[in-house]
C-alpha cells in the first residue's frame, strides 16, 4: 500500500504514535517548528504541559489589584503621557468604576499604538500589577481596545501558557494541542501503569488529569494550579518522576551489562600506604573502602557515588581504590573541577604514592606545548595515575589501559561528562569500560539520591576523623567590619591562621581579583605586623601554589582569596574564616567554604560578614549556617530554598528539567515512585519502555541509539 497521510481510521490503533503532521492544519512548516520543541508525535502534544495559567475569566477592579499578581482589568484611558527622559516611553493612565487609577507603561511602542490609546478609549488589559512610586502599574500589559459600550468578553476557561519557541504563538500552539487532545483515547488504552498498581497507590485517571491541566475549568483552584499542587498535576508529576527513575535505571542497567577489568590486587600496596599514614582510617572510611573494593573486583563496571561532608577524608579512600587498579596493571584517571583542587590532589597523591613506586602524571588545561605532548605521551604509554581537570576528557587524550575513573566534586560535572570519560575505556576494542567512582562533598539529599542519582550506588562517609571541633559561626554586619579585623589581628598574634574570602559575584575573574586585591591592601594596612597572602583565579598555577605552600607552612597569617579556595583546600592549622558578602552566596557554597576550617584540633570560627539590609532568603540561609554544621541538613535546606536544578548545578545543562514535577515539592511521591518503578521493571518492561517513549520521547530514542 502506498504511504498516505494518516486519517482517523489509521490513527485508531495508536493515536499517540501518530506524527503531528497527520493533524488537520499541521503542514510541513508548522511540523518543523513543533519538532524544534520536541513535539513530533500526537502524544508529545498531550504531554506538552502548561507552564502556568492566566485567569481571564473575570475582570478585577483596579482597587482590588494586588502587587505581584497577574490580573485582567477593564478601564477607560484618562491620560496619556509620552516621556523621553531616559528612553522613550508611553504612560497610559486608566481608571474604572472602582475610581482607582492604574498606569500602563510601555517602553516599546509604535506610532499607531500611541495614537490609538487616546483618552476615552476603553481597554481590556492583562498583566502583572506592580507597585511603582506613584501607585500601581502594569509594564507592557497585553491589551485590546473595546468599542462602544460593548461589554468586555471574558474567557470561559483559564488560559494555559505553554513553553513555546520563536514563530509559534500561544494561540496557534494551543490550537494544535486541542486537536491532539481530541484524539486522546480512554484510560484503558492510554494508561501504561497497570491497574492494580494504580489502585494500590491511589493514582487517578490519566486522561482526566491531562484534560484538566490543559483546560482547567473556571472554578479551578488557581493557587493550587500555579504551585503545581493540584491533584491532576500531582498525578502527572508522579508519572513523570516514575519515567525519569525508569530511564536512569535503564541507563544504569545498560552500563552494568558492559564489562570492566577486575581490579583486585594483592593488597600489598594498600598495606604499605596505610602503614605510612600518620592516622588510622575511620570506621566509615573502612566501610566505604571495602564497598568500593568489592565493586571494582567485579567484571562489570562500578558506578558508585561516595558522599562525605567536607573534611570527612574522601581523598585517602580514593587513593586506596587507585592502588587496587595499579596492582591490576590498570591506569587511574582522577578528575577535579578546578585546577587548584586538581593540584591539591596531585600533591596528596604524589606524597602518598610515589614512595610506593607509582607514577603520577599531571594533565591540566594550562599544560600546553611540549609539556603537554610529554604528558600525553606518558598517559598513552601507561602512567599509573593521571590527575587533572576536565582537560582529561578532551580529544587527543588516550589512555593505554584505563581501568578506574575517579571524579571529585561530582555536582559540577554532568552525566554527559561522566559518560565521555567512560568512553575513554580501558580497552575499547574489547568493549571494556572503566569503573567509576564519584566523590562529592555536597551531600545529596536522600530524595535526590533516589531520583537524579538513580544511576549510581551511594556510599556515605558519615563520620568525621576524630578530634575535630565543630565550627562556631556568627553573622556580622559589614558596619562592624573593623571589629572583625581587630579580632583577626588578635587571633594572628596568637599564632592562628585565617582565611578572608571575597565573594564578589561579578562575572569577570578580573573584577573578582580586583576585589580581593582591595581587601588584601586593606588588611595589610590594618595588620601591619602580620603577613597577608593573596590568591585569586587570575594568578598562574605556579604562583597560586607558592602562596598556598607558604600558607600551609604557616608563613602567612591571613590568606585573602576569591572563592578559588572553595573546594578541597586543606590547611589544618587555619581556624578562622571570614566570608565577605556572605548574603550573596548559596548554602552549598557557604558550607564548602566553611569546611576549609575546623580541620585541626583547634576550635574554629567562621564569620559571615553581610551587607545589610538582608532579604528574607539571605536571612534564612545565614540562620541555617549558624544553626548547624551538618552537611546533610544544609543540603536538605538548600534544596528547599533553591530547588534541585541549582543544587545539582545542572540548571544550564537542563538535565533535570521536568515538565511538571518538582523534586523538592513532590519529594513525598518518591517512595511510591520507587515501588512502582521496581514492579514495572520486574513485571512489565514493555510498559516501562512505553513510559520512557512517552515522556522523554526524542531524547530517549537518541540515548537508545
Ligand atoms: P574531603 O573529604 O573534604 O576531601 P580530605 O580527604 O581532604 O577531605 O581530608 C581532610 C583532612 O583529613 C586531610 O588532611 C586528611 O589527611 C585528613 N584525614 C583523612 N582521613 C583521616 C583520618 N581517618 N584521621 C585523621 N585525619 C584524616
Ligand atoms: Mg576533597
Amino acid at each position: 500500500m502506498p504511504p498516505r497521510r494518516a486519517n482517523a481510521a489509521t490513527m485508531h490503533s495508536d493515536p499517540g504514535a501518530t506524527p503531528v503532521s497527520a493533524l488537520p492544519g499541521v503542514g510541513p512548516a508548522l511540523a518543523e517548528t513543533l519538532a524544534r520543541l520536541g513535539l513530533e508525535r500526537v502524544q508529545d502534544l498531550w504531554f506538552h504541559l502548561p507552564l502556568r495559567y492566566e485567569d481571564r475569566t473575570r475582570v478585577t477592579a483596579i482597587a482590588d489589584l494586588r502587587p505581584g499578581e497577574r490580573a485582567q482589568v477593564e478601564g477607560v484611558v484618562e491620560a496619556v503621557e509620552r516621556g523621553f527622559r531616559y528612553r522613550p516611553q508611553l504612560k497610559v493612565a486608566i481608571t474604572d468604576d472602582s475610581r482607582q487609577t492604574l498606569v500602563l507603561r510601555f517602553f516599546h511602542f509604535n506610532r499607531s499604538q500611541s495614537e490609538q490609546l487616546k483618552p476615552g478609549t476603553r481597554l481590556l488589559c492583562y498583566g502583572e500589577a506592580r507597585q511603582a512610586a506613584q501607585g500601581l502599574e502594569m509594564v507592557h500589559p497585553q491589551y485590546q481596545r473595546l468599542s462602544g459600550d460593548e461589554p468586555a468578553a471574558v474567557d470561559e476557561l483559564l488560559t494555559p501558557v505553554y513553553p513555546t519557541t520563536e514563530g509559534l504563538g500561544q494561540k496557534r500552539l494551543a490550537g494544535v494541542i486541542a486537536k491532539a487532545l481530541a484524539l486522546l483515547p480512554q484510560d484503558a488504552q492510554l494508561e501504561l501503569i497497570p491497574a492494580e498498581l494504580c489502585t494500590e497507590h491511589g493514582l487517578t485517571s490519566l486522561r482526566e488529569a491531562l484534560l484538566y491541566v490543559h483546560r482547567p475549568p473556571p472554578d479551578a483552584n488557581l493557587g493550587q494550579l500555579t504551585t503545581g499542587r493540584h491533584p491532576a498535576q500531582q498525578r502527572l508529576a508522579f508519572e513523570e518522576l516514575l519515567t525519569q527513575h525508569l530511564s536512569l535505571k535503564r541507563m544504569r542497567a545498560a552500563v552494568r551489562r558492559r564489562h570492566s577489568p577486575r581490579l583486585q590486587g594483592t593488597g600489598e600496596l594498600r598495606e604499605r600506604l596505610l602503614a605510612g599514614l600518620p592516622f588510622g582510617l575511620t570506621g566509615a572510611q573502612q566501610r566505604v573502602s571495602a564497598e568500593i573494593a568489592k565493586d571494582i573486583a567485579q567484571a562489570n563496571p562500578m558506578l558508585r557515588l561516595v558522599q562525605g561532608d567536607v573534611g570527612s577524608g574522601k581523598t585517602i579512600v580514593a587513593a586506596l581504590a587507585a592502588l587496587a587498579a595499579v596492582e591490576s596493571g590498570q591506569q587511574v584517571a582522577l578528575m577535579a573541577p578546578t585546577e587548584l583542587l586538581a593540584e591539591q590532589h596531585r600533591h596528596h597523591f604524589t606524597h602518598w604514592l610515589t614512595p610506593l613506586g607509582i607514577e603520577v602524571a599531571w594533565l591540566a588545561g594550562k599544560v600546553t606545548g611540549k609539556a603537554r605532548q610529554q604528558a600525553l605521551q606518558r598517559v598513552a604509554s601507561g602512567a599509573h595515575v593521571v590527575i587533572g581537570t576536565h582537560a582529561l576528557m578532551q580529544e587527543g587524550v588516550s589512555f593505554a589501559q584505563l581501568g578506574l575513573v575517579i571524579v571529585d566534586e561530582q555536582h559540577r560535572f554532568g552525566v554527559q561528562q561522566r559518560l565521555s570519560l567512560r568512553d575513554k575505556g580501558a580497552d575499547h576494542e574489547a568493549g571494556l569500560v572503566p569503573h567509576q567512582l564519584v566523590l562529592t562533598a555536597t551531600p545529596i539529599p536522600r530524595t535526590l539520591a533516589m531520583s537524579a542519582y538513580a544511576d549510581l550506588d551511594v556510599s556515605s562517609i558519615d563520620e568525621l576523623p576524630p578530634g575535630r571541633t565543630p565550627v562556631q559561626t556568627i553573622a556580622i554586619s559589614n558596619a562592624r567590619r573593623f571589629d572583625v579585623i581587630e579580632r583577626i589581628h588578635a587571633a594572628c598574634l596568637e599564632g592562628r591562621q585565617a582565611y578572608w574570602v571575597c565573594t564578589l559575584i561579578e562575572e569577570s575573574e578580573q573584577l573578582r581579583a580586583q576585589a580581593a586585591e582591595v581587601a588584601h591592601a586593606e588588611l595589610s594596612a590594618a595588620l601591619s605586623d602580620c603577613r597577608i597572602g593573596l590568591i585569586h583565579g587570575r594568578m598562574k598555577p605556579k604562583e597560586k601554589q607558592v602562596v598556598m605552600d607558604s600558607f600551609k607552612a604557616g608563613e602567612l597569617s591571613v590568606l585573602v582569596s576569591t572563592t578559588v579556595i572553595e573546594v578541597g583546600v586543606d590547611v589544618p592549622n587555619a581556624s578562622l574564616m571570614v566570608i565577605e558578602n556572605s548574603e550573596r552566596l548559596g548554602l552549598a557554597q557557604l558550607h564548602q567554604l566553611r569546611g576549609r576550617v575546623g580541620r585541626g584540633a583547634i576550635a574554629s570560627n567562621c564569620v559571615l560578614l553581610y551587607q545589610p539590609p538582608l532579604g528574607q532568603l539571605a536571612r534564612e540561609r545565614l540562620q541555617v549556617m549558624r544553626d548547624t554544621n551538618d552537611g546533610f541538613r544544609i543540603a536538605e535546606k538548600d534544596l528547599e530554598l533553591r530547588g534541585p536544578g541549582e543544587v545539582l548545578g545542572t540548571r544550564q545543562t537542563g538535565q533535570l528539567s521536568f515538565r511538571i514535577a518538582d523534586l523538592s515539592r513532590d519529594a513525598h511521591l518518591l517512595p511510591a515512585v520507587q515501588q512502582v518503578g521496581e514492579q514495572l521493571l520486574a513485571h512489565h518492561p514493555q510498559q516501562a519502555e512505553g513510559l520512557i517513549a512517552r515522556w522523554i520521547g526524542a531524547a530517549a530514542r537518541y540515548a537508545h541509539a
